[in-house]
């Protein structure tokens, strides 16, 4: 785990790449809404993070979403974001514990989401699957615009925008077209958040109109094993 000089360093640097980015497509910095990625780090680190300002926390895993929640339920002003997808059994941990889910890919994961929330509605992005990969999460293009119809019908849902997670290739320009695509289509469904770029692409994300970017490694380092 590293520690608090590291963590420090690392969040400078990445938010001075965050804000040239935001500068090279003539973007206000506050428009990019950094969430540090923390699966499979302990809930230590999170704390460190957060006595370094960060508030919004991107989890993959319900179960492990919801135990740091309740470890850290004394920090005031946490946003935990379930970035991952979840089974529908493991549905109602997110629903209790998420501010914002950016997976939603499978009706019966929304009703379930929306059978079990309680109090604000559960701000949600629809995984889009730009790239047309066979082996990928996501929604096929083609399909997006019809199933954001059926959630914005249940009643503690809202659908707030469009992610997308492009293959890792090494090269983060190929993530451009898809970015690009994503962004084209949350315009024509008039979706104003897009949820996209990682550690090696997340420039690239900004450029293309990324709303919120996703990056854990640049900031934490490597990830403990799974
Ligand atoms: C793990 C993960 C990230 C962060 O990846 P890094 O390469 O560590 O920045 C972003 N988005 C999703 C969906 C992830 O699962």
């Amino acid at each position: 785990m590293i520690d608090t000089a590291q963590l420090e360093k690392n969040l400078e640097l990445l938010e001075g790449r965050i804000a040239r980015a935001c500068a090279r497509a003539g973007r206000p910095e506050h428009d990019v809404q950094l969430i540090a990625v923390s699966k499979l780090h302990p809930p230590e680190l999170l704390r460190r993070a957060y006595d370094c300002g960060i508030r919004h926390f991107g989890e993959n895993y319900a179960q492990e979403l919801r135990d740091k929640q309740a470890a850290l339920a004394d920090l005031p002003g946490i946003r935990w974001h379930a970035i991952g997808p979840v089974q529908t059994k493991n549905a109602k941990y997110l629903a209790k514990a998420a501010h914002v889910f950016h997976a939603l890919e499978k009706l019966e994961v929304a009703e379930e989401l929306s059978k079990r929330r309680t109090g604000e509605p559960l701000d949600c992005f629809i995984e889009v699957n730009v790239a047309k990969e066979a082996s990928k999460a996501g929604i096929d293009h083609g399909e997006v615009a019809a199933f954001v119809e059926k959630v914005r019908a249940l009643p503690h849902l809202r659908v707030t925008g469009l992610m997308t997670m492009p293959p890792l290739t090494g090269n983060p320009e190929e993530s451009r077209l898809p970015f690009r695509a994503l962004h084209a289509l949350a315009r024509r469904l008039e979706l104003p958040q897009l949820s996209m770029g990682s550690t090696h692409d997340f420039e690239v994300a900004i450029e293309e109109g990324a709303t919120l970017v996703r990056v854990g490694t640049a900031l934490f380092g490597e990830r403990p094993a799974h």
